[in-house]
Formats: C-alpha cells, structure tokens, sequence
C-alpha cells in the first residue's frame, strides 16, 4: 500500500488513473451499476473503509471517523453513466456498447476514492464522521432521493460534492454561492388525432399539423414572455408520429424540458406549456394529454460555506474562480433541501462538453479533487 499523504500527488495520482480508467472502461446506466458498486465496495474493503447497510440496491455509503455524539459530514458523489456510444478515442474506451461515462461521473466517484485513502489515513485525527456517498442513478433515475429515503444522511449537518467542467482550465476550482445549477421540469404530450389515408385528409384530423403549430408555439415563452436577464430553456426534444408516407397517424408524441432558477418560475413555464398545448389541440379539435414533473429543484450553495470551501482550496494552494451559472440539473439540488452545503466544480480540460461521445475527462486533477474533498471534511469536522 502507497504512502498517501495529502501533497504526495504522484502515487495517489498513479492509484486514482488506474481506478478511474477501469471505471471509464465499464460504465453503467442509472440503477444498473451493480460492477460499478462492487469494485467501489473491494476498493474501500481493501483500505479498510467500513461500508454503512443502507439498504440502496446499487451505489454504497461508507464511513470514515469514530460513531458517537460528534459532528457527521458528507461528501457526495455519484457513479453512473449515459445511454450514449464513446467516440472519445481514448484507449481506455467504453467496453459496454451504448453506455459511456459522458458526465464525468468516473472522475467523481475515482476522487471519492481517493478522498477516502486520504481521510482513512487521519481517522484517528478526525474531530467527528465522515460519510462518502456514491449516489446511484444521478442521470435521471432518482438516485438522490433513494439516498435521502434510506436515512443514512439524516444525522448529516453539512454536504459537499463535486462536478466536472470542461469549460474550465484543467485544475481550476470553480465555486459560487446560490444557484449554479438550474431547476429541471420534464414534459411529455400527446395528440390525439383521427389517422386515415393521406390522400384524404378533410377526413382525418391530422396530429402532426397541430404538433408543429405547438412547437412554433412554443418558442415565445422563452423568447416574447420571459425577461431577457431571466435564464430560461424550453427544448423540444423527442417527437413521435407515424410510420409511413401515405398514412396520417392517429396520435404524435412531444417530450421535452423545461428549465428555470427558481420553482415559480418552472410551474409558470409549465402551466404555459399546458395551456399553449390544450389551446391549440382545441383549435384543430383535438384531445391532448399533457403531462410534466419536476426532476430536480435548483442547486443552493449556502454563502457561508462557499466562503469555506475558497479558503479551504487556497490553503492547498488551488486556484479558485466564481462559477458560472448553467442550464444543466444535478440532484445534489435535493440533498440541500435539507443539509446546508456546496457544489463545486473542477476543470478537466474536455474538447467536448458532458452528454456528448467525444467527452473526454482529462484525469490529471484527479488528486487534486481527492485532497480538496478531503481537506473540506476533515477542516469541517474541526470546524465543530
Ligand atoms: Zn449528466
Ligand atoms: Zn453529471
């Protein structure tokens, strides 16, 4: 077993490369990362981490500090990947067909690891506990809810977690107080029409006429009814209808998403949509069935501890820059409902952003993000 002291980069460095390209050669999608979490559970096994019953079928909870009547922190991050085919490259490729580590969720989950090594070695030393959350199914899948559902986080009175980006100069720290990361609705809409011969359509009530009036339609919320300094998405993403040229179909198919800063502002959106939709489904006398949820409220990082976490990379001799507020989710969002804490980010240098193939996590700062997650749970548990 390596020395690991915080600073000794290059053997955690070398450790943390071969964790995080076994893990980019094995991705797994959201509820599915049952080799993702026992390779997790040997590796912390092997370091004599304890791993918590927490009941969650995929993605663990261990515990590093002494139990009792101390302090209990968390750090978070999550493990799965995307239904998406790797067109990095890299020799280190996916091995599973149309399944990528396309969010960085590999560089996280390898930090963690490290961020694990680092506080095993000053357990003694720890002022309280630290639990290490490798959340399942962050894209989409609930994955932070099974967490919080499971009560192992309910004792917890901080959290910290972490987000590639790969806009950012590869090692640079990026963190800001409030919302970063944007509020999520999802939609979906159905047309119900009246399908018949396309050579008569005086006959039929065709949906794809009033599928396309509703995507015209709908472009004027972002554009003609919301501020301009207001940041807000409304994508339509997915359409289904018909199976041939010489039919019209009885029903089209919208999904999409919706994004906003604030919950107001993601219900007005969402009642617009509704609204828009019904009204013209009315106008070509059709029925439509519109559906939306809310996938993940926005991020919230307390100002206080955003303060900390600065302090905290500038005592490891870090660059840090305000983050940049982006239209994507994260479920991080969920665990500050009810736990005051931070999400940061960190550069890794990609050519290409997260959810696209060529996607590329530049694992260099790996030992970087391992002692920054480290230095904050043990300078919060000192903290008292
Ligand atoms: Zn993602
Ligand atoms: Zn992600």
């Amino acid at each position: 077993m390596p020395s690991l002291q915080p600073g000794d980069c290059s053997e955690l460095q070398q450790t943390l490369e071969h964790h995080f390209k076994w893990f980019h050669r094995h991705p797994e999608l959201s509820n599915q990362e049952t080799g993702t979490t026992a390779r997790i559970q040997g590796i912390l096994s092997a370091a004599g981490v304890a791993i918590l019953d927490t009941g969650l079928k995929t993605g663990l909870v261990a515990r590093i500090g002494p139990e009792g009547n101390g302090k209990v922190i968390a750090l978070r991050c999550d493990i799965d990947a995307l239904p998406l085919t790797e067109a990095s490259g890299l020799d280190y490729a996916s091995e599973h067909t149309g399944c990528m580590h396309a969010c960085g969720h590999d560089f996280h989950l390898s930090a963690m690891l490290g961020a694990a090594l680092l506080l095993k070695e000053q357990e003694q030393d720890l002022a309280g506990m630290v639990k290490l959350v490798f959340q399942p199914a962050e894209e989409g899948g609930g994955g932070a809810q099974q967490v919080l559902d499971s009560g192992v986080l309910d004792d917890v009175r901080e959290i910290y977690g972490l987000h590639v980006a790969s806009e950012l100069e590869m090692g640079l720290i990026a963190v800001s107080p409030g919302a970063t990361y944007a509020a999520v609705g999802f939609f979906r809409l159905i047309i119900r029409g009246k399908g018949g011969h396309a050579g008569e359509p005086h006959a039929c009530r065709d949906p794809i006429v009033a599928a396309a009036q509703i995507i015209n339609a709908v472009q004027s919320i972002v554009s003609r009814e919301t501020s301009p300094l207001d940041q807000v998405v409304v994508s339509i993403t997915h359409i289904e209808a018909g199976k041939t040229w010489n039919v019209i179909p009885q029903e089209a198919l919208l999904e999409g998403t919706f994004r906003a800063f604030s919950a107001e502002k993601l219900s007005a959106v969402a009642a617009r949509l509704e609204q828009i939709c019904r009204i013209i489904g009315e106008m070509h006398n059709m029925g439509v069935v519109y559906q939306w949820h809310c996938y993940t409220i926005s991020t919230n990082n307390d100002p206080e501890l955003c303060e900390f976490v600065v302090d905290t990379a500038k005592t490891l001799g870090l660059r840090v820059v305000p983050s940049t507020p982006q239209m994507g989710g994260e479920d991080f969002a969920l665990y500050q409902q009810r736990i005051r804490g931070v999400f940061w980010n960190i550069g890794v240098g990609s050519p290409h952003g997260t959810h696209h193939p060529g996607f590329v996590a530049d694992p260099a700062p790996l030992s970087t993000a391992a002692r920054l997650l480290a230095a904050l749970g043990r300078r919060t548990l000192e903290r008292g």
